[in-house]
């Protein structure tokens, strides 16, 4: 079956639609063993935080992770999504975010509404930490996990590379609320060999100096220019590692991507008996929701699965 475009499904709820033309910016240190993103959301932070309500610490643990899987993302090879899935005990019971090749976004949270933590520890508590690579529905996904461990996002982000992985990572996750609304962003470095390759690069005392140069230099970066939403990225990144002759690849877009449609939809009503159809139906209506949108999708009853007046 193949789906109506979401800009061809004319009966599709209004769902949100804003794309962010340079949301990431993917670089290199010529010579030097290391290739980087910057990811900027810029309004769709604030648009895919707010579609529903969730407390504050809830919203900045989101906006770092949207930020994660859009830079992460960016080295997919293929056409697939990235996903991130936080499962713990604490008032964030659920994290879950996805980004595709294309740099379709969207995010779900599911929190206690009147916890007032804001440390990532105590709102997510014990759980894991699971990144899956999905190619489609045809292909293995790949998955990895790992107890959430660290002080905050970017710590559990690395403890995910250093014990999934192979290859070296440096990862700094930003999300404020700024007069602006909701701003999030992400410096994310990655250890290569020098020749461009991502087998880890040699481990000679020159790779490991400029390695260790840059993680500093990634260190200087702060929220105040990072969520800045005059600053441009290019600039930001000379500002950063001018002495290592940064070089700047051609930006992405990011937008808001659900993947909801009324095709998709009713192919699950569809799964249903005509039985279990009938009690989901009030006034001859279904409603489904989508939990990533937040929005509802209205199907008559006798658009679904085995019509009630069906005589075969
Ligand atoms: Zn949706």
């Amino acid at each position: 079956m193949i789906d109506t475009p979401a800009f061809l499904d004319s009966q599709r709820p209004d769902v949100p639609n804003l794309v962010v033309p340079r949301g990431v910016t993917p670089f290199y240190l010529e010579g030097r063993p290391v290739r980087g993103r910057m990811v900027r959301l810029g309004a769709l932070a604030d648009l895919l935080l707010c579609r529903r309500e969730n407390p504050d610490g809830a919203l900045a643990l989101g906006g770092q992770a949207l930020a994660l899987v859009a830079g992460l993302s960016t080295a997919l090879k293929f056409q697939g999504s990235f996903s991130l899935q936080i499962k713990g005990d604490g008032p964030v019971s659920l994290l879950a975010t996805d980004c595709t090749d294309t740099g379709d976004l969207r995010l779900y949270i599911r929190a206690d509404s009147d916890t007032a933590e804001t440390a990532a520890p105590a709102l997510l508590g014990e759980g894991y930490f699971a990144f899956t690579v999905d190619q489609g529905p045809d292909t293995d996904r790949h998955q990895g996990i790992v107890a959430i461990e660290g002080q905050d996002l970017s710590e559990m982000a690395m403890h995910y590379f250093a014990t999934s992985e192979q290859h070296d990572c440096w990862v700094r996750l930003f999300c404020a609320h700024t007069p602006e609304g909701w701003q999030a962003g992400a410096l994310i470095l990655e250890r290569i060999a020098a020749d461009g390759g991502i087998d880890g690069g040699e481990s000679t005392a020159e790779n490991d100096d400029a390695w260790e140069t840059a993680c500093v230099l990634a260190d200087t970066l702060t929220e105040g220019e990072i969520l800045d939403p005059v600053l441009d990225s290019g600039t930001l990144l000379h500002r950063l590692f001018g002495t290592m002759d940064v070089q700047i690849d051609r930006p992405r877009a990011l937008a808001y991507g659900c993947r909801c449609s009324r095709a998709k939809l009713s192919g699950i009503l569809d799964t249903f008996s005509g039985e279990d159809l009938d009690h989901m139906a009030i006034d001859g209506t279904i409603v489904m929701n989508c939990e990533f949108c937040n929005i509802d999708f209205r199907f008559a009853r006798d658009e679904v699965g085995d019509r009630p007046d069906d005589t075969a």
